[in-house]
């Protein structure tokens, strides 16, 4: 049953401790006995002015910028399982802006941007690491192509550089130059890109969502979105129904499911994509790295580990977990590029469901139903978006008016005909 205290009456422990350098010596000296709980878990009020359906990256970015930019704070989270345990936390944690195209190359860089500004704005460690990126050529052709994409890249103010072998060499001593299946001409390197530390991002942008008065309601799945005349009127969910006049859904895997509640069909499979974790080993690789001849992307985590990646798997799915020919494909891949990691042992693999669109781009848009509004269609490149996705799905829920960064992320476009074919590959998930 809905208890509908009002949030500030739930336990409340003290929020609102700013981390600092003098901190953190305090909590060492005291053991980190004081440290707090970074957020409330406060019972679902009967009614908010906004709900968000999904806390993970997407959802809890959209409700800390409409509580911070647009001050939206009767509003609420609602997450089926625990904040965080969805693709956010299951990423090969890769960020770039490096894309081709007038619609995204501005999207993802104003992603970029937030990220190097995102620990000072949340006050939260999230490890963001400019390590770069470089993304490998094994053919003229190739190169020809990534001279086109750095060029795109350049004339919209975000850094490039085409490498040649020798180039390459210099970055990644390592790589199998010599006598390679797929000999490396070269690569495309974005110096800003890099990694971040994907739990923390979650856990930063749901603890300054919690410190503005955002519910955060973990263990509550939404089952069903009750619609009138007039538009949306609520959710049910698995701890009741609860009221609201505006209903952003952001639940990556599961968008086609979620929408269906509300009688739309979406342009989206779902497919799993699994991620892999060698032992901690010595620094190797500074940089991501992906191979242009098959699909492999590598990084290396502070700790030591290989984190690393290929293909989704070959059929749709809601598992949250892989199958065993991926595994030895995204293996083979390594292998082909970096023989020297064949030796190391793989620590652990998780799966992912990943929302994939129909041209590889994502939907950020409302809906035809009033006061529902869509953000998914994130395929397998969706974390290095978080920050630029809040920031504009928030301002669309606010505003009811798209952003300029967002205008090519509509519903419609599947149907206009202004698909958005980053890569060329039409509409196979499996290609983006
Ligand atoms: C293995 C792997 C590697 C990846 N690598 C990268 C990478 O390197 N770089 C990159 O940019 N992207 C990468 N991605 C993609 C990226 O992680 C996703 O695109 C992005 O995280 C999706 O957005 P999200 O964080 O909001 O999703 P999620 O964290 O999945 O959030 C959606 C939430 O909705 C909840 N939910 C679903 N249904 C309901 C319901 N009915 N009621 C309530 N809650 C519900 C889910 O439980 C989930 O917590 C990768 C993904 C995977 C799996």
């Amino acid at each position: 049953m809905l208890n509908s205290l009002p949030s500030s009456q739930a336990t409340r422990p003290k929020f609102g401790q700013k981390y600092s350098a003098l901190r953190l010596v305090m909590d060492a000296l005291t053991q980190n006995r004081n440290l707090q709980p970074q957020w409330r878990s406060p019972t679902p009020k009967a009614r908010y002015d906004a709900i968000i359906v999904g806390g993970g990256g997407h959802g809890l970015a959209t409700a800390y910028y409409l509580a911070k930019n647009h001050g939206m704070t009767n509003i609420a989270v609602l997450e089926k399982s625990w904040l965080g345990g969805g693709n956010v936390g299951r990423n090969t944690t890769i960020i770039r802006s490096n894309y081709l195209l007038p619609g995204n190359i501005p999207f993802y860089e104003m992603a970029m941007q937030l990220w190097e500004k995102l620990e000072q704005d949340f006050n939260y460690n999230a490890m963001v690491s400019q390590r770069g990126i470089i993304n490998l050529y094994h053919s003229d052709a190739q190169r020809d192509a990534y001279a086109r994409r750095g060029n795109a890249m350049r004339m919209h103010g975000v850094d490039a550089e085409l490498l040649d072998q020798a180039g390459v060499r210099r970055h990644l001593p390592f790589l199998n130059f010599d006598d390679a299946r797929f000999p490396i001409q070269g690569g495309l390197r974005q110096p800003r890109a890099g990694t971040v530390r994907h739990d923390a991002v979650a856990w930063g942008y749901a603890r300054g969502a919690d410190q503005r008065g955002v519910d955060l309601i973990q263990n509550c799945e939404v089952t069903g979105i009750k619609t009138d005349a007039n538009g949306v009127v609520g959710v049910e969910t698995t701890r009741g129904f609860i009221a609201a006049k505006k209903i952003g859904l952001a639940c990556a895997g599961r968008s086609s499911q979620v929408a269906a509640m509300a009688g739309l069909r979406l342009p989206i499979e779902s497919h799993a994509l699994q991620a892999f974790v060698s032992e901690g080993i010595k620094p190797f690789i500074d940089t991501v790295v992906t191979f242009g001849a098959g699909h492999f992307y590598i990084s290396q985590s502070d700790k030591g580990g290989l984190v690393f990646g290929g293909d989704i798997d070959g059929y749709n799915s809601y598992a949250q977990r892989g199958n065993l020919p991926t595994i030895e494909d995204v293996c083979e891949g390594g292998m082909a590029l970096m023989p020297a990691i064949g030796r190391v042992r793989m620590l652990r693999h998780w799966g992912g469901i990943m929302d994939m669109s129909m041209d590889g781009s994502p939907i950020i848009d409302k809906t035809p139903i009033n006061g529902l509004y869509l953000n998914a269609g994130w395929c397998y490149g969706g974390f290095k978006a978080t920050p630029a996705s809040g920031h504009c799905f928030a301002e669309l829920m606010a505003r009811d008016q798209p952003p300029a960064a967002i205008a090519a992320y509509r519903l419609d476009r599947f149907a206009q005909g202004y698909v958005i074919d980053e890569k060329g590959m039409g509409p196979f998930p499996n290609l983006h």
